[in-house]
Parts: structure tokens; sequence; C-alpha cells
């Protein structure tokens, strides 16, 4: 990771009017886009959109054509190239032609993809942005930091300072007075232009209409005040049917800004007179810029699913600590990483990528159902190929993929912590190891671990075996909670087996781009883990389930290793998570609990992979509930607590407030004690609490259940 990059985190972490700004927005935008979507099927709404917006990606060729032909028929003037430098060159000169001096533009992103600002001003060409956000970013010689709202980063007396340095002394922060300042200067500036630039949010292919959507009308004005109106449109606006419009526009508007409906939606269809009634000029530019390559890309297709609502952004816990600036980039967040990787270049997208934390928050909101933080990997995956792995990785995954060399490090590691350890923590590490213990303690290394224990545990014989997967936390750091699911599993007549072969689950490689090293993790464990007459394996660690029950398909989907994946589907039909299969047990009648238990109030933290993965959020909670718990459940309780495995050493500067904001929230919930199903995320909370000497107990929900159950 460059040094540029991590001062630009460190400066953005360190901007309390950017943090506090979106963060405050960030968690007014869940709710209000909640209430937006009530009594709407989300679901169905954006498979229609994924569905036509695939079709579209498919047809790349075919759409353009009748575009092209029917808004040619209408008078419209219609430019395809794949260059964005033609794309500058083809404005320019329409430009010079009409001897055009000052050019307005509504919010265009790919005007702003291709620098087009910047190479008009140099021709002696006046450009002014009209949407109020682009304006101000103008104005203040930045880049726009979001997708939908380009001066977000800003507060008002900011705003207040650009205006009275760049336009006209005199103003004051309040909101009302600044925009009623703005727009009459925008005013004179929409009179004056010759030529006026938008973007399109869809163009359709059927009618040759471009549809344009607005908050503050001011491309109403672009598009008829001056003589001439050209339109940048990315080839991924193409839609077939008029009729595709309808669920995109009720998308936009609710996913963007959280608003029921859009203020101003505008159809063009060809060319209309002039105010003096000469024939207005238009112009339609269909910029490629490598989007055909990216829908003809097996992985990267879903990513022309985009509307550019910059939900993912709104949602996404990394960015409302870090806005968009950090992207260095036009487009920012999760989806900007992937289109910078694709319009800019794969190496541009290497440092950015690293600020995902793969928690999922932008794909369950996603109105075009793309698989944001799956695609980021697969950039870490293409990029460790072209840049080879950093050698310390290396050496680490070299280490990881030996098992039995792994587990004797992992074993002589529990000697060698002793004098560092203290009840069970870790609370100081030396020298450059020390930050890794600076905003949480870490778990000591079990002294026995839970694969050693196991041969101990005497237990009922019976017909129906599930075999566990212990994952690495649980088998060397948490070996309690093995036990404890054995236990539960026993009464229910049910014997538990332990393949010894059983490895690492390969996350950590895989989030790293090494997808050689996940493969060889993922070949060890379906050997060991289906070499028993099992009727599941089950995991109590959601990150690891999720890795056996869809990841070894895709990193061997991904690296071609087709003759894998039918023992890898054969695993992954028998994976099964521990609240999962708890809660059918109960519904089956084989587990019961106790009666009458009232055992006080809890609150519960969902862990990223267990929610948006699995979607199994719910059988935990029921049963919590049912054993007696009284659920008090904290404010944005689905939301990362920053671990997202190496994440949180890698950038614990960004890991750290993440949990701060977690922990305030378990700690407002009332609660004394805080459950969940994740051992990576016991790992961090209980680490952070015990930083803070709080008395608040945290556990994973197999240590709550054991006792409860008859
Ligand atoms: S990736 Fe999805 S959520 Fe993000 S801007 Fe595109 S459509 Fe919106």
């Amino acid at each position: 990771m460059e040094t540029k990059f991590r001062e630009s985190i460190n400066k953005a972490l360190h901007n309390p009017n950017l943090t506090g700004a979106l963060g405050r927005f960030s968690e007014a935008y869940r709710i209000s886009r909640q209430k937006a979507y009530e009594g709407y099927d989300f679901e169905a709404l954006r498979t229609q959109i994924a569905e036509r917006k695939s079709y579209a990606a498919s047809h790349l060729d075919e759409l353009a054509d009748l575009f092209t032909k029917n808004a040619e028929a209408r008078g419209t003037k219609v430019f395809r190239t794949n260059d964005p430098a033609k794309v500058r060159e083809y404005i320019l000169n329409l430009a010079r032609e009409n001897g055009v001096k000052s050019v307005v533009k509504s919010k265009s992103m790919a005007s702003e993809e291709i620098h087009l600002n910047k190479h008009l001003e140099l021709a002696g060409i006046e450009v002014g942005e009209t949407d109020l956000g682009e304006w101000i970013v103008q104005l203040a010689g930045q880049t726009p930091s979001h997708m939908v709202m380009p001066a977000i980063h800003m507060s008002k007396e900011e705003v207040t300072t650009v205006f009275n340095e760049q336009v006209e002394e005199g103003q004051k922060p309040d909101i009302p007075k600044l925009v009623k300042f703005a727009r009459g200067k925008l005013r004179a500036k929409f009179l004056k232009a010759e030529m006026g630039i938008t973007g399109a949010n869809i163009a359709v292919a059927e009618t040759g209409t471009l549809v344009i959507v607005t908050n503050e009308g001011n491309a109403r004005l672009v598009t008829t005040l001056p003589n001439i109106h050209v339109a940048i449109v990315g080839i991924e606006k193409l839609m077939e049917k008029f009729d595709d419009v309808v669920p995109v526009l009720t998308a936009l508007p609710k996913s963007a800004t959280a608003q029921l409906m859009t203020s101003y939606v505008s159809m063009i269809s060809g060319p209309v007179p002039n105010t003096d009634g000469t024939p207005k000029q238009l112009h339609i530019i269909l910029m490629d810029n490598r989007r055909t390559e990216m829908s003809q890309d097996p992985k990267f297709k879903q990513a022309m699913q985009c509307i550019r609502c910059a939900s993912c952004l709104n949602v996404c816990p990394v960015f409302r600590l870090v806005g968009g600036h950090v992207f260095g980039k036009i487009y920012t967040g999760g989806i900007g990483t992937i289109l910078t990787a694709w319009f800019d270049a794969l190496k541009s997208s290497d440092d950015i990528q690293s600020l995902c934390i793969q928690c999922g928050n932008c794909t369950e909101v996603c109105p075009g159902k793309i698989d944001i933080p799956g695609l980021i990997l697969e950039l870490r995956r293409r990029l460790a190929v072209e840049n080879g792995q950093p050698l310390a990785q290396k050496a680490i995954f070299s280490v990881v993929n030996n098992r039995r060399l792994f587990h004797s490090m992992l074993r002589a590691g529990s000697l060698m912590q002793k004098p560092l350890q203290k009840d069970g923590f870790i609370r100081h590490l030396p020298f450059f190891l020390s930050e890794m213990t600076e905003f949480r303690s870490l778990p000591a290394i079990a002294e026995t671990p839970f694969r050693d224990t196991f041969k101990t545990i005497q237990q009922p014989a019976s017909k129906e075996k599930i075999a566990f997967y212990a994952g690495c936390l649980i088998d060397f750091a948490y070996p309690e909670m093995g036990e404890s699911l054995v236990k539960i599993l026993n009464k229910a007549g049910i014997e538990v087996v332990f393949p010894e072969g059983q490895t690492c689950c390969g996350a950590p490689a895989r989030y790293s781009g090494a997808y050689e090293v996940a493969a060889q993790n993922a070949s060890d464990n379906i050997k060991a883990l289906l070499a028993d007459d099992v009727t599941y394996v089950v995991s109590a660690c959601p990150t690891c389930t999720a890795a056996l029950k869809q990841e070894f398909i895709s990193t061997f989907e991904s690296l071609g290793q087709t003759g894998s994946l039918p023992r890898a589907r054969e695993l992954a039909d028998k994976v099964i998570d521990f609240s999962s299969l708890v809660k059918k047990l109960v519904d089956e009648g084989r587990l019961k609990f106790k009666e009458g238990h009232q055992l006080g109030k809890i609150t519960y933290h969902d862990s990223c992979h267990l929610k948006r993965t699995l979607h199994a959020s719910q059988p935990p909670r029921d049963l919590l509930a049912q054993a007696g718990y009284e659920i008090a459940e904290m404010y944005e309780a689905d939301m990362c607590c920053g671990m997202g495995g190496s994440y949180s050493l890698k950038l614990p500067e960004i890991s750290a407030p993440i949990l701060e904001r977690k922990l305030t929230n378990i700690k407002n919930s009332g609660a004394p004690l805080a459950v969940m199903d994740c051992p990576g995320c016991v790992m961090q909370i209980r680490g952070g609490l015990d930083k803070q000497n709080s008395t608040i107990k945290v556990e994973h929900t197999v240590q709550r259940l054991v006792d409860e159950l008859e």
C-alpha cells in the first residue's frame, strides 16, 4: 500500500467535517431508504432491473444501432466511439464550428470520466457546472466525492468560504440563502451559454429517447436554453424498451436519495426548436470506453447493471468514514473501484480495492443486484496475477497451505505468548506489532487446541453423525465454543466427528487475491470433510461456513478448475451454520429448552456473513428468545464490527473507528451481554470492550444455548 494513499486515509479520518457529515447522512439514509421502499417488493424490482440491464449488456451493438436509427430519424446526430479522446475532440470541434464561448453542464459522470471540462477550458471555452454540488466542487477546484451528492463532504461553512472567495464576498453559512445566491448566479450562466452538455440516466433504443433525472431542474435549462445540446451517454445506459424505464425510475430516487419520486424527469426524443424558432442541434455521443469489453467479461458483465444510484456508497461502513476523495479518481466507493479498474486502468484500483471490508452491505441494497464485494475480490485476484503476491504474504500463505506446519506454529505460539498474556487476552504487543493491540485486546492462543480436546470428549455412539468444521479461531483460540457445540449435538442424539485433515478455510488467502492458495485450502478441506458418511457439515463460524458453502465453488470457477467443482458442490450441499442447524433440531422436537427460564436482557450483533451471505440472521434470535433471553436490539445491529478477517490488521486505522461505533451501540442497548454467531466478531468486540475496561460480556450463541437445552 502506497504511503500517499495511507496518508490520504488518515487525512480523511481526521477531518471532523467529513466524518461528521457522512456519518449523519449515512445513518439517516438507511432509515429513510427503508421508508421510501415501504410497500414495494424490492427483490422483485431489482430482479427486473438486473434482468433488463443484463439483456441490454448482452445486446449492446444491436441496441446501439437501434437507438442510433431511431434518434437520427428524429433529427438527432449520434456519434459512437470507444475512445474518450474522440469524444473530447467531437465536442471541441462542434464548439469551434459554432463559435461557442460558454458551455453549461448538468451533472454527467461520463464527462468527468473523460476530463472534459479541463479539455474545453484549455481551449478557451468557459465551462459552468449547474448542479449545485458540482458547481461547488468546481469552484473549490475539487472533484466530486460522491456520484449523486458531489459536495457531500463539505460543511455549509466550507461552502460559504468557497462562495466568498470564488464568487462574491458577503455570504453567510445559511443554507436557504446560499441556495438562493447560487440560483441567481447560475441563472445568468444558463442565459449566456451557447452549448449545454448533459449525461443521461437511460437511453431507450426502441424510441431513441434520452431520460434525464434531476432534482434541481438544471438539466431542463441546460437542454433547452442553449442552441446546442450534447448528451454524453455511456453505452451501459442503453435499454431496449420504453417499458424498461419504469423499474429504473421506480428505484433510482428511492435508492439514490431516499425520495419517493425525483423532482424532474425529462424525456428527449429529438431536437426541439429554439426560442427564436431556429432548429436546435441535438448531438448524442454513445461512449464505450471499454464498456463493451466489460460486458463480454463473464465476471464483470454484471457491473453493467449499475444505475449509478450510489446507495452502495451510502451504506458502506468504510465510505462513511473516509468519503470519496481517498479513491482518488472519478468514481468512488465499491462500485467506483470496479469502474476505475475498467475505465481507467486495473492498476489504478490497486490501493483502493483494499478499502473494501467485504461486509456485503452494498450488495444488499443494490438495485442492480451487483455482487460488488465479489467483483472486488476478482479485482484482487487479477491484481495478484498481474503484480505477483507481496513476499511477506507469500511466506505467510506458504505456511497456511501446509496444515501440519501451520498448526505446529500455532502450538509453538501458545507457548511463546505466555509472558504477554493475562486472563486469556494479549493486551500489548511489542515493537511494530503494537498497532494490533492499540484499539482491542487479542485472544491468547489456547493451551490445548480443540482438535486435541475433542479426542478426550466422551460421546454417546449414534448412527447419525455430523462433521464439525471448527475453523482456525475456534480450533486454536476458542476451543470452548467447539466443546459447547459437541454437547448440544450430543443432546440431540447426534455424534460429532472432527475430521483431522481440516485446515484453514482459505478466506484469508481468497480475500487477499491469492486464489491458488485458497484453492489448495479448499481441496484439503473437501477431502477431509467428505471422508466420513455424515448428514451435515456444521460450522459455528459464518465466514468459514460461507467459504465451505459458496466460496470453494467460486474459487475453483475463477481459476477454471472445473474438475474440482462436483466435490465442492457435494460438500456445499451438506454445509449448514450452527444456529440454523440447532433451530431445525428444536423445530423437529429433537432439542428442547428448559422451561420457565427468565435469563434477562441481551443484545445480538449480526455477523456480516451470517446475515448477508447465509441469510440466517433470524435463527439465532429465535433460539435466544426461546431460551428465555429478552433481546434488546442495538442500533445498526447488522453493521460490520470492523473485523473483516485480516482487514483489522491491514487497516487498523479504519477498523478501530468502525469498532468504536459498534461498541457505542452495544453500550446504548443497555444489555449486559452481547451475543453473536461469529468467533471473529467475538474476537473484535470482546477485545474492544476489554480495552475499554467494560463489564459487558461477549459470547458466541453456542455458549449461551448449551446450558439452556435439556
Ligand atoms: S452498484 Fe448498485 S448500489 Fe451502487 S451505484 Fe450501482 S446500482 Fe447503485
